[in-house]
């Protein structure tokens, strides 16, 4: 009777045990699962979310367009201006610098419900959900203006950098519309903010 009380109190510890070793490995895989996806979703350089993770944002707000809490969706494509020049003059090094900077000041000047994005190279994307055109352009200003004061200076001299610009073209979502389409109309507006002299921000309606 003692024997068997023993062995089984044995069992009940050795159960115990491999339940929570089992426990420890399905926290240690949610954890593994969950850096997995932060990684495939951001970007190394800025931190910001990468196109991947832009493009799902997206049509996860679209899909939700026309409920009553969401009836805009405001779509700002961002690029530095003659952003080649800055990696000829002073190195891709202080290129990537420039690119966190500018990351840096658009999540900044976003709120958490908005998204901002890197792109691709020297180009950003932000989503403004419950947003006008004609709020979405106020904002762009305020990062554009943002992005002209910023002080960006060399690593290694201290040497201060020439002004650094962006264009920004602003437009927002409409009936019919989806991604590709949305992010088209921004990009006319870029570029016409760049055709008109760069440092400034169009919207297409
Ligand atoms: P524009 O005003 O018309 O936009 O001119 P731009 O020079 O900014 O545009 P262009 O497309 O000619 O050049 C973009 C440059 O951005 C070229 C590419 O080498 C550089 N670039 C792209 N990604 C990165 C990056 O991650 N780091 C650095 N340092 N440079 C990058
Ligand atoms: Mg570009
Ligand atoms: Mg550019």
């Amino acid at each position: 009777m003692v024997q068997e009380a023993q062995a089984s109190a044995k069992n009940g510890q050795m159960m115990k045990q491999m339940l929570e070793d089992t426990q420890g490995e399905v926290e240690a895989l949610k954890t593994e699962l969950a850096r997995t996806q932060k990684e495939a979703t951001t970007d190394p350089l800025t931190a910001l979310k990468n196109r991947r993770a832009f493009e799902s944002a997206t049509k996860e707000l679209m899909s939700q367009l026309g409920s009553e809490e969401l009836t805009d969706l405001c779509l700002l494509m961002v690029d530095i201006d003659h952003f080649k020049r800055v990696n000829d003059t002073y190195g891709h090094l202080v290129g990537d610098k420039v690119i966190i900077s500018a990351a840096r000041l658009l999540s900044a000047n976003v709120n958490d419900k908005d998204v901002a994005a890197r792109f691709g190279g020297e180009e950003f994307a932000v989503l403004l959900p419950g947003t006008s055109v004609i709020n979405g352009v106020k904002i762009a200003e305020v990062l554009r203006s943002g992005v002209e004061r910023m002080r960006i200076k060399k690593m290694d001299t201290g040497e201060p950098l020439s002004k650094v610009t962006i264009s920004i073209g602003v437009t927002a979502m409409k009936k019919g519309d989806d991604i590709p389409s949305l992010i088209d109309r921004a990009d006319k507006a870029l570029y016409a903010s760049k055709t008109q002299g760069r440092n400034r921000v169009t919207s297409e309606l």
